[in-house]
């Protein structure tokens, strides 16, 4: 090893899923079959690239003020970012700092234990029980609901249980697929101070490739956020995405009729799956975790 190799932050990377070139049908990386909504391609048609010679607005106002409307929230709650991949690493950053351990479930989204190894920040993974759900009093302080990759969804009142038990620390709710399952946790924001809730535009809104994500939260959590980003880059959102986000959030009647699509094909594919003799947890996800008796996942 070179002498000033010893200096380099090294960290093992987390493997994003394939995008193969050639035609498939592709489910590794749960994105929507369908198109982004009208509105979306009708602005991307009549953007004026001239305004590409600016920066864009750092503030992202634009896309904070059509998400509050969304969830009848202040635009102070609300925070955006790339993908809520580049929200939840800020979140890592910015509220996990202690020597203490940090919590979430073994099985679980794979990023977490990378941010956390790339921030040096100690963590426990909690169990899952046999059921591979979330033991209640167990866990810890950042999860998905539903969770990756087993789809399960816990009811709100579960969710709550966690955040209630949890009040001396942040608890962050990843919420990435929460459209496709039932309530959010957005609607105990202003019950628990401690409490983030982070969602994207990449599953239910079909925009994966647009990179937006946001995070809900009280004034105080998001200005903490704020300022660690202004820290790092204060230009995360680029032109098109603002202008784009806004339009995918206005057409909730195109979103919807999407969402029960995808949960219409769910419900039919965990009954064909069964019939073929595969086992399946309940995924109130946009995918399903499939087990065969007979033959293992590889083959
Ligand atoms: N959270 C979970 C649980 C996920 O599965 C994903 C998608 N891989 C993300 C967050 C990140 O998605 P994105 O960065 O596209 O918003």
């Amino acid at each position: 090893m070179k002498a000033f190799e010893k200096n380099i932050r090294k960290v093992e990377p987390y493997v994003p899923g394939e995008q193969p070139q050639r035609k498939v049908i592709k489910l590794n990386t749960n994105e929507n079959p369908y198109a982004p909504a009208p509105g979306v391609t009708k602005a991307l048609e009549e953007m004026n690239t001239d305004r590409l010679r600016l920066y864009p607005d750092p503030t992202a106002a634009p896309l904070v003020n059509a998400l509050a409307d969304f969830y009848h929230v202040n635009p102070d709650q609300v925070f955006v970012g790339v993908g809520s991949d580049d929200v939840l690493s800020m979140c890592f950053l910015t509220f996990f700092n202690s020597e203490k351990p940090i919590f979430f479930p073994d099985i679980t989204y794979s990023f977490y234990k990378v941010w956390a190894d790339l921030y040096r920040i100690p963590y426990e993974c909690q169990k899952l029980d046999e059921n591979f759900k979330i033991v209640k009093e167990d866990c810890g302080v950042i999860f998905p609901n539903p969770n990756a990759p087993t789809g399960l969804y816990e009811d709100l009142v579960d969710v709550e249980d966690i955040i209630a038990h949890n009040q001396d620390v942040i608890v962050i709710v990843d919420e990435a697929y929460v459209d496709f399952a039932g309530r959010s946790a957005i609607e105990l924001i202003d019950k628990y101070e401690n409490l983030i809730i982070v969602q994207t535009f990449s599953k239910a809104r079909s925009m994966a490739g647009m990179r937006i994500g946001y995070a809900i939260s009280n004034p105080t959590l998001i200005k903490y956020l704020n300022d660690a980003k202004y820290s790092f880059n204060s230009y995360t959102m680029n032109q098109t995405s603002l202008v784009c986000g806004v339009e995918a959030v206005k057409d909730k009647a195109y979103f919807e009729e999407c969402v029960n699509k995808i949960i219409e094909t769910r419900e039919w594919a965990k009954e064909e799956l069964k019939n073929l003799g595969f086992h399946c947890l309940d995924s109130k996800s946009n995918f399903i975790f499939a087990m065969h008796p007979d033959y293992d996942a590889k083959e």
